[in-house]
């Protein structure tokens, strides 16, 4: 097979500017061969219009007006959700109201060759999910016996429910693929990066199921509690009165309670085990529709993640992955987690050296000014070294797809694509080794001359469809 050149794009974007010739511009302008559809958001990255605090992209409808409320955007069918206490959940958008992201594009799209992954994005950060009902009796427990924002993926309602997702989807419709997401990380990365944009800096999950589980595996469950509520003390401290530095006394924490590690890993393991159960699922249902994972972004930027996720590892249940490799947003994100783990973990140290050792350790060069690395983003050879060893790591078997970031939302004053950066991009995912490209985070962002750049930048190389 060639390239994949692939872009990601939701629902509201075919209902303001017409499925054909959404298709058909995508097609001509970038070469676009495969779409990524937004079917179940329940945060901003992947559906709605463009955010309201940046430029109109020149097409699509007003972006000051459109409301995400989160859900399926595609036609579900009762009989799929039995097994679980949570129904079936339609976004309530107005603007896409009664269009099937899904029924309503795939004809088209196959009728141009064009193929079609469902993007389920499990984000839940943004409270939306308590529209639905009964979402309350899934969510995580943390430390300190709160029930929290993102549901437990060890509770066998979530579980269940996203069972029936997948089999809902792969049986009524023509897919040739589906991309799973699910942007969260364990309690000790949690805690040190303080939820990073997203969401709070607890620790969890203490939830019945887990602590089931936990201590079928001889895991002292209290202890891990007292080990996080001291993590917990030490991360948001002063320092005063301490003769010993944070980060010392974070090593010292770790001697003193190892349940910090063992109850990491446990969390990492249920999170396996549930991307593990969905990929078979999927491949008993349907084994010729391509199962893949969409890799967030903070793999890019946190050493603790990056060592959790083993791409070798996950190969056992992938068709594909998509690390999400945006260059232009790197510099403004890293930015924000370096400066969030100085304050947490290395109070004392400067900045600049924290992000010379977070860089280094993650094998990227950007040797520059901390404080210029919003204007400045990342640059292209990162893109380059990150495809290469997610080529190298995941193995022959897998397809890596790097996402590739055109216009996506950032702080005042950071870096927004242009069409040199796209060219850029998508030269160093091919240099790298990449069977493709998704185009991210969803084209309601992108200009069309951003868009014409990928394109070009596939001629070139006598990629172009
Ligand atoms: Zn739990």
């Amino acid at each position: 097979m060639g390239i994949l050149a692939g872009i990601q794009i939701g629902a509201i974007s075919f209902v303001d500017e017409g499925v054909d010739t959404v298709l058909d511009l995508l097609v001509e302008k970038a070469g676009i061969n495969a779409v990524f559809v937004g079917t179940q958001a329940f945060d901003r990255g992947l559906a709605g219009r463009q955010v309201t605090r940046k430029p109109h992209p020149g097409h699509g409808g007003d972006h000051q007006v459109d409301v995400h409320t989160g859900g399926s955007f595609v036609t579900q069918h009762e009989e799929f959700y039995t097994a679980s206490t949570l129904g079936p959940w339609r976004a309530k958008d107005a603007e896409v109201a009664g269009f099937d992201t899904l029924g309503d594009v795939i004809p088209s799209a196959h009728e141009r060759d064009v193929k079609v992954y469902s993007f389920l994005l499990e984000n839940t950060h943004s409270g939306l999910t308590n529209s639905i009902p009964g979402f309350s009796n899934v969510l995580q427990i943390d430390t300190w016996g709160r029930t929290d924002n993102y549901a437990c993926l060890r509770n066998p309602d979530y579980i269940a429910w996203w069972r029936g997702l997948v089999e809902d989807q792969v049986k009524s419709y023509d897919l040739d693929g589906l991309m799973i997401g699910g942007e969260r990380n364990g309690p000790l990365d949690n805690v040190l990066s303080d939820g990073g944009f997203a969401r709070n800096g607890g620790s969890y999950c203490f939830c019945r199921f887990c602590i089931q589980a936990a201590t079928e595996q001889g895991i002292d469950v209290r202890r891990a509690r007292e080990a996080y509520l001291e993590l917990d003390r030490l991360v948001t401290s002063d320092d005063s009165g301490e003769y010993d530095s944070a980060f010392i006394r974070f090593l010292r924490l770790l001697g003193q309670y190892p349940e910090l590690i063992e109850w990491d890993q446990f969390w990492r393991e249920g999170y396996e085990a549930f991307q593990a159960n969905l990929y078979g699922t999927i491949k008993f249902l349907a084994p010729e529709v391509q199962v893949g994972w969409h890799i967030w972004h903070h793999n890019s930027f946190s050493p603790f993640y990056r060592a959790q996720v083993d791409f070798g590892k996950m190969s056992a249940y992938s068709d594909f992955i998509k690390p999400v490799l945006y260059k232009d947003a790197a510099g403004y994100r890293v930015h924000h987690y370096v400066s969030t783990l100085q304050k947490r973990l290395f109070r004392g140290v400067s900045e600049q050296t924290v992000f010379d050792l977070v860089r280094s350790t993650l094998g990227y060069d950007e040797n520059v000014t901390f404080d210029d690395l919003p204007a400045l983003g990342f640059s292209a050879d990162y893109v380059q070294r990150e495809t290469a060893r997610a080529k190298a790591t995941a193995g022959p078997g897998v397809a890596v797809y790097p996402g590739l970031d055109v216009n996506i939302p950032a702080g005042e004053g950071s870096r927004y694509t242009q069409p040199d950066d796209v060219r850029a991009s998508v030269a160093a995912a091919l240099d790298g080794g990449a069977n493709g490209f998704v185009l991210s985070r969803k084209y309601s962002e992108m200009t069309h001359e951003n868009l014409e750049a990928a394109g070009e930048e596939l001629a070139s190389r006598g990629l172009k469809r």
